[in-house]
This record gives C-alpha cells, structure tokens and sequence, in this order.
C-alpha cells in the first residue's frame, strides 16, 4: 500500500515535471516559431528590396535601349516601390543595422534626379550621353545600393542561422520524445529551407545567374560580349568581330495569359535548353529578361573539331537553325504549344560597344517581327530610324505636356439625302516648332510603340467633348466621332476613363462616336468585342473605320456592337471609273444596312462620286469635295446651314 501511495505520488511528480516542460517546451516552441517566423520575414523583405532594386537597373538599361513608355512608366512607379520597400527594411531591421539602411534609402533618394536626368537624355534621343550617364553615374550608384543591401544581408541571415541552431539545440531539449518537437522540426525545416532557397537566389542573381533557366541574365551577357569585344580588340584582323543574336518567343504572352506562370515558366526553361542545343558550347546563351533570349557566338575561325555541324555559320544557316529547333511543339505538363520565334543578329562595328551591340541586335529583332520574317540581319538604316523615333517621341512627350503644339481639325459629315452636316470627325494636328505640320499618319504610329498613346487619346477626347459641349452650348448638338489607336482601345481602363470624361466634360454618351480600324478587331477580337460594349452602355456610337483594308473582321461583323461602317477612301476614289470598287461599294453598303448599320463613304473629292453614293443608298459621306478638316473655328458657317 505504502509503496502503491510512494509509486502514486512519484509518478505524480513525474507527470507534473513532464506537464510542466511540455508547457515550458510548447511555450518556447511558440516562442521559437515565432522568432524564426519573424526573422524569415525580415529576410523575404531584403529579399525584395534586393529584387527591386535589381529589376530597377534592369529597366534602366531597358530604357536606353527601347525607349518605350510601358518601361518607362513601370521605372518610375517602381523607383517608388523600392523606395518604400527599403523604408519598410530600416524599420523592421536591427538597432545595429538600421543606421546603414537609412543610409541606403537616402543614397537611393539621391539616385532619382541621376535617373531623371538620364532618361531626359533618353528622351532628346541623346544616346551617346545617356550611355554615358548609365555608365558613369546610375550604375555606379545602383551597384553601391545593392551592394550595400547585399551587406546588412549577409549579416541578417548569419543572425538567423545563429538563432536557427540555438532553437534546435533548445527544442531538442525541451520536447525530446514529444510529438510536438516533430512539429516544431518540420516548422523549422520549412522555414530554413525556404530561407535557404531565397538565398540561393540572390546568389544566382548576384552572380549573374537567371534564377529560372540557370542561363547568365543580361548583366553577365553584356560583360562576356564586353570581354569578346575587347579580345577582337587585342587580337585585330586575325579574330572575327563578335555577333550577337536577340531572339524573342513570339507570342510568349498569350501563353502566359491563356496557361498560367507555372506553364510560361517551363515554357521558357524549355526554350532555352533548345536554344543552346543549337550552339556550340563556346557560345553564349542569355536570357535577358522576360522571353528574350540573347547568343553571343563565339570566334567562328577557331573550328569547333568535336561538333563541326554545331557552327553556326551564314544568315540563312542561322535563321533556317533557329525556325527548325521551334518547330516541334513544346510538351509542358499536360499543355501542348507552338511557338515560333524572331531572332536579330548584329556584328560589331569597329568602335562600337557591347550596349550598342545589343541594341542593334535588339533592333533587328524587332525588324523581324514586325516583318514576321523569323530572322534579320541588323541595318544601320534602322538605328537611325530608331533615333528619329527616340528625338520624336521625346518632342511628342513634350507637346502632350505643354498642348500647345497639338490642335484638332473637325471634318464634317454630310447626310447624302438632304445635305445637313449630320456629325464631325475630329482629326490630330501637331504643329512641330521645328519640322513645320506632322501628319498624324507619322506621328501616331510612333506615339503607338508606346503608352504615350493612352496619354494623347486622353488629350484628343477632352478636347473633342470640350468642342461638343461648345457647340451644344450654342445650339448645335453635333456628334463628335474620334479615332481610337489599337492599344488604347485594349486598354482595360480605357471605357472607365471615357465615362470620366464624359462626366466631367458634362456632354452625353450620344454625341460621341468612336472609330476603330479592322486592324485593331483582328489583332485582338475577344477584347475589341468586350470594350465596344462597355463603351456602347454609356451611349456612345461605335464605328469601324477604313473598312475593306486588307484585314477582313466579316467574320466578326456580325458579332461586333457597331453602330456605323466607313468604306475606305482607296475603294471610293475609283468607284466612278472602276467596275469592281463599284462593286465593293455597293456590296459594303448592303451588307451594312443588312446588319443595321450607317454607312459611311471617306474621301468623296468630286460631285459625281457623291451622286452615285447617294444612288446607291450610302448614308453619309466625308471628303474634301464637301469639306477639309478645320478648325472648330472656320466651322460654324457650315454647320448651320444644310448643303443646297
Ligand atoms: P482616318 O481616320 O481614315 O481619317 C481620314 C483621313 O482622310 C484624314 O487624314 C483626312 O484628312 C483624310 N481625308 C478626308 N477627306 C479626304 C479626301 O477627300 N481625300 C483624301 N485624299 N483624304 C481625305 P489625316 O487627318 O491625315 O489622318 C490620317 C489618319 O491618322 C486618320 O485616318 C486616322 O487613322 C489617324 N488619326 C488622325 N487623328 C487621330 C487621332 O486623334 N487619334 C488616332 N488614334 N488616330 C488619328
Ligand atoms: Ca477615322
Ligand atoms: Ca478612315
């Protein structure tokens, strides 16, 4: 009994000491996790300040090579983000450390006027300064900052994998034998491996490694092509000058949007393990960021002995190479795709850089896609369009800032049946301070390679419906019809912007009709379909201008919310003496009216073309026979009174 009571109360006590280190172990435990939580969130958030900061001088050097808005755009409001990842770092960081983050984040303050004024550079299309103003200064200084972040890094996660062992050395202590120190491993074993992969991370990138594909990125591209530059320096004629191809996966977004990250991933892993199938191993492969992928080719007269048939050698070899390792679709996990590619190649010229290089080759790229040839060869003939296009678009950007620059013209639109000025079609002018008058079929395609676009379609609208709301004022409701760009009318934001500004500018949704060509339904039908009827609910008109132009959308007609169809001037300008366009004419006009429509004739520059349009039953008609484009100001005559 004594030593029943004995047992009782020891193991009692056992219990008790066991409860009380299983309440001391979990609370530790929850102590442990914690801490560890917090310090894996501290690292996530070097991480991405490190990241930003990366991707910041990623966009930079984009910029200079394509000075396109999106980039431009997206540099700016990143500059902001990284800025306020860095804030977030030096407030969450250790005493000891927070002094050199602040330090970091006032050195990346200090950076924004250095890349302001290398983008103006960009802008004048002062190319050779803006290089050397990414060299000298926004390099430098970004190389510095993460650096310096790379630093306080090393020091965080050392601090981490201190307290890392100190928890296991505790826990294993505390909760030996206990299920929960299984729990706590497999916590803490997440959350070191997780860390372990950040890191491993930053190393890849800091070393110049894409974390994705394991090829070098663009930094580590452009200094190997710097060092076969600098060999063909030493070596002179006896060394061939370095080429580099650019080669893009055409419709990689679609893939992307319509699969997922996780297939456009493996999409691009995939192509770069073809990509360097189809080099020798001398050969440079690169991915420079999104689905772009970089070759420099190694010294062409040093024969490759083991792989002779790997050389890559003329143009049509090249081109013939890279469309033949497309061609077999490409299995990631259960999806099947087909993807072609546009490559550029350059060679350098004496003199010339590794930027210069790239860029050419970069160019050329974008010569072959715009031509869907598949391949191109650089031609100096296209940088210098490309800087015409840089001094443009900086002269543009200017114009939108100021206004002064910019006016509209309004052509009217006259009812064929009883000569009444039925509506106006506004028209951009830019009047350049140097170049005199630019027509907007110049302008406007440049102002598209960018989101300045959205910016000069905002402008065109606020003073077509300030033009509307004038004339109403004065009597005359007259319907305004303005021409929508492609990627503006692709634009998710776009129908929302309009309803602002139709709101703002106090004119309804009816006396404003909007002009999209065949070209924007066919680049993009499902979206065109879904914007025209967002903009068809706030009653506005929506018409399909330069109808007959090559892209056919008839399979679309029916299906398109279209209020009005513009035969094409081309078809109209030979009607009178031409069998078959009387033909398309009149065609147009029935299939138009078959599908309820108005339809409208452009560019009528003669009576007798106005009679047989009027004869055939076309609605409206707009040419310089009946009016030019003008300004609102020479209009009111006109407006008032009916045509006889
Ligand atoms: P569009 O929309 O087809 O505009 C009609 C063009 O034909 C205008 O050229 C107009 O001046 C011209 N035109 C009118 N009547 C006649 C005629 O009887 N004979 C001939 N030969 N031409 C005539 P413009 O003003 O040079 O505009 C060219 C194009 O630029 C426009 O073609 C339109 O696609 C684009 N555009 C003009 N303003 C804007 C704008 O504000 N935004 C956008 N996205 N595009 C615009
Ligand atoms: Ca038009
Ligand atoms: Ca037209």
């Amino acid at each position: 009994m004594r030593a029943s009571r004995g047992m009782t109360v020891a193991f009692g006590a056992i219990l008790a000491v066991l409860s009380g280190l299983a309440v001391l172990g979990s609370w530790r435990q929850a102590e442990i996790v914690d801490q560890l939580a917090a310090d894996a969130d501290k690292i996530d958030s070097f991480q991405e300040a490190i990241y930003l900061s990366q991707r910041e001088m990623a966009l930079v050097q984009a910029v200079l090579n394509e000075p396109d808005g999106v980039e431009r755009t997206e540099l700016l409001a990143l500059h902001d983000r990284t800025h306020a990842a860095i804030d977030r770092l030096a407030a969450t960081i250790d005493p000891e450390h927070r002094v050199t983050a602040e330090r970091i984040a006032a050195r990346q303050d200090a950076l924004e006027p250095t890349v302001r004024s290398y983008l103006v550079a960009v802008d004048e299309g002062n190319v050779a300064a803006a290089r050397v103003m990414l060299e000298q200064d926004v390099e430098p200084a970004m190389d510095a900052l993460a650096a310096n972040l790379q630093t306080i890094v090393t020091a965080e996660s050392a601090t981490y994998l201190r307290a890392r062992a100190g928890a296991e050395s505790d826990s294993r202590l505390l909760l030996l034998g206990s299920a929960a120190i299984f729990l706590l491993g497999l916590t803490v074993l997440t959350l070191y491996s997780r860390s372990e992969r950040t890191q491993r991370r930053q190393i890849e990138h800091l070393a110049g490694i894409d974390a994705l594909t394991g090829l070098p990125n663009r930094t580590a591209f452009a200094a190997r092509v710097g060092d076969a530059l600098d060999k063909k320096g030493e070596q002179g004629a006896e060394a061939d000058p370095p080429t580099v191809i650019v080669v893009n996966l055409d419709g990689f977004r679609d893939v992307n949007e319509r699969f997922g990250h996780r297939i456009g991933d493996l999409l691009l892993i995939e192509a770069g393990r073809r990509i360097i199938a189809m080099v020798r191993a001398e050969d440079t492969v690169s991915r420079l960021g999104g689905d772009d992928f970089a070759i420099l080719l190694a010294d062409r007269r040093e024969p490759d002995r083991r792989e002779p048939d790997r050389r890559l050698g003329l143009d049509e070899d090249l081109a013939k190479r890279l469309h033949e390792g497309f061609l077999a679709p490409f299995a990631l996990d259960d999806v099947t795709v087909d993807i072609e590619v546009s490559a550029g190649a350059a060679t350098a010229e004496p003199g010339e850089d590794a930027t210069a290089l790239l860029v050419h080759a970069d160019l050329a790229m974008h010569g072959a896609k715009k031509r869907r040839s598949g391949f191109r060869r650089f031609r100096p003939e296209e940088a210098q369009g490309y800087a015409a296009r840089i001094t443009m678009l900086g002269d543009l950007r200017r114009a939108l800032e100021h206004g002064e620059q910019l006016t509209l013209h309004y052509q009217p639109k006259i009812d064929l049946l009883g000569g009444a000025v039925a509506g106006v079609e506004a028209l951009a002018r830019w009047h350049h301070p140097v170049e005199g008058m630019v027509s907007p079929a110049e302008f406007i395609p440049v102002l598209e390679t960018t989101s300045l676009i959205h910016d000069f379609t905002d402008w065109v609208l606020t003073a077509a419906l300030a033009q509307a709301r004038r004339w109403d004022d004065a009597g005359r409701a007259l319907p305004v019809s303005v021409n929508i760009s492609t990627r503006t009318l692709l634009d998710p934001g776009f129908p929302d912007r309009m309803a602002e500004q139709l709101r703002t500018a106090g004119v309804p949704g009816e006396l404003l009709c909007v002009e999209i060509t065949e070209y924007t339904v066919m680049s993009d039908p499902g979206t065109t379909i879904g914007a025209l009827r967002r903009i068809r609910d706030l009653g506005v008109k929506t018409s399909l201008d330069d109808f007959g132009t090559g892209y056919s959308s008839m399979a679309y007609l029916k299906t398109l919310p279209l209020d009005e169809l513009k035969i094409d001037r081309t078809f109209v300008r030979d009607m009178i003496t031409d069998a078959g366009s009387l033909a398309l004419v009149e065609s147009a006009v029935t299939l138009g009216h078959r599908l309820g429509l108005t339809v409208v004739a452009e560019g009528i520059e003669d009576a007798a073309t106005g009679e047989a349009l009027a004869a055939i039953g076309c609605d409206l008609a707009q040419g310089f026979h009946f009016a030019r484009p003008q300004p609102a100001g020479d209009l009111p005559g006109l407006l008032l009174t009916p045509r006889p």
